[in-house]
């Protein structure tokens, strides 16, 4: 049995909008991608949704747009995917690395607070693996150190804080459609505005200079950070079953937890109780991540590791990143690690393929025998 770790949901929904968007003859950014940002803003409750072309663009565009560059410091925590920082050191400012919440692996508040000096001028809470950062607390720290908030949404579509969707508790919000997220584009994130004259510095921002298309008069210098209407077409087609797709992850993590229940030295990671958490992977925590994704690799399973912590990545070590605490919890999650497979296709039978895999290992593991060749 083969078991990818990842794998889209597309169906014939996606073949038909693409195919409409063809015989529209409109394939840039145009109708269908208004229509996606508009359907969006309603989803997640902002006055505005701008659709950019990928993750490390959009916090690079909220973190411009809200003034921030050279002198400035911006906490980012240590346990995220790369483009969070990397985005913060295009902007000329220094990124801090913060310690996470080995409890959910979000931001930790006590070592934000901390880590905060007189040029610290925002925050990029990430809400990591699908559940949502303390916001009430990030926002409070924010409004006592008048810091901007750029929340890395990236995992966040459908996650909610109490009531408010994810992204829309900050000053700019951004929402991956990465291939392998809960709902896809392609490559494709969206910019979440509330702000209506921070509206107008993204179209500004995104369309060269221009609030309008098809004038050539520019009244500032901008990007062109625009999609195209196919890949908004795509993103149609998904949004239309997002709550059949949400709840079929939270059924597939169900399921794990019931077979993983009891299973020797493992710990799931479940949901932090802020709002609606909606699983981007099943995470385990166990002693040797390493050693149970090369058992399950023999048995045809994918996984993959957490995150790397930001301070160790070697990309890092020449630029101007900042340590004021060194980072223990990043670490911790780091080595101990591991997410399964969680796509939509998923039948009972590989989940318990996967989850008899995983017990093996682990019964090995506790009684000190080494597993030797595949379960199958
Ligand atoms: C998927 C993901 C990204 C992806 O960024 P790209 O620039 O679109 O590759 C960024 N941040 C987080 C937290 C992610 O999970």
């Amino acid at each position: 049995m083969q078991v990818p770790e990842f794998s889209p949901s597309l169906g014939f929904q996606e073949t038909a909008k693409v195919l409409e968007t063809l015989a529209g003859n409109w394939i840039t950014e145009g109708p269908k991608t208004r229509e996606l940002e508009e359907a969006l803003a309603t989803y997640v409750g902002c006055r505005r949704v701008l659709m950019v072309p990928n993750g490390t663009q959009a916090i690079f565009a909220a973190l411009k747009v809200l003034g921030i560059g050279p002198g400035d410091e911006v906490i980012v925590p240590d346990f995220t995917f790369f483009g969070t920082v990397s985005a913060v050191l295009l902007t000329g400012a220094t990124p801090v690395l913060v310690d996470v919440d080995e409890f959910d692996g979000n931001i930790s508040i006590p070592s934000a607070a901390r880590s905060l000096s007189a040029k610290t001028k925002a925050i990029v809470p990430v809400h990591i693996y699908g559940q949502s950062c303390d916001m009430a607390a990030v926002r409070a720290l924010a409004d006592r150190h008048a810091l901007r908030i750029v929340e890395d949404a990236a995992q966040g579509m459908g996650v909610t804080f109490g009531e408010r969707h994810v992204g829309t508790l900050g000053d700019i919000g951004c929402i991956s459609f990465f291939a392998d997220k809960t709902m896809t584009t392609g490559e494709g994130w969206a910019l979440l505005v509330d702000d209506a004259r921070l509206v107008d510095e993204c179209i500004y921002f995104k369309n060269q200079g221009r609030l309008n298309r098809g004038t050539f008069v520019h009244e500032r210098i901008g990007y062109n950070f625009r999609i195209s209407d196919m890949q908004a077409a795509v993103g149609l087609a998904q949004f239309s079953r997002i709550e059949s797709t949400i709840e079929r992850k939270l059924e597939i993590q169900r399921a794990y937890v019931v077979r993983l229940a009891a299973c020797p030295g493992l710990r799931l990671w479940g949901d932090n109780g802020f709002g609606r958490s909606v699983p981007f992977r099943v995470n385990v925590l166990v002693d040797d991540p390493e050693g149970l994704q090369a058992h399950l690799k023999t048995c045809g399973i994918g996984t993959r590791r957490f995150f790397y912590p930001l301070h160790m990545q070697p990309a890092l070590s020449n630029t101007n990143v900042v340590v004021r605490e060194r980072p223990i919890s990043s670490i911790r999650l780091f080595e101990r690690g591991l997410m399964l497979r969680t796509g939509f296709d998923l039948s009972e039978g590989q989940i318990d393929y996967v989850c008899d895999a995983i017990r093996t290992f682990q019964t090995g593991r506790t009684m000190g025998t080494v597993v030797g060749a595949a379960a199958q």
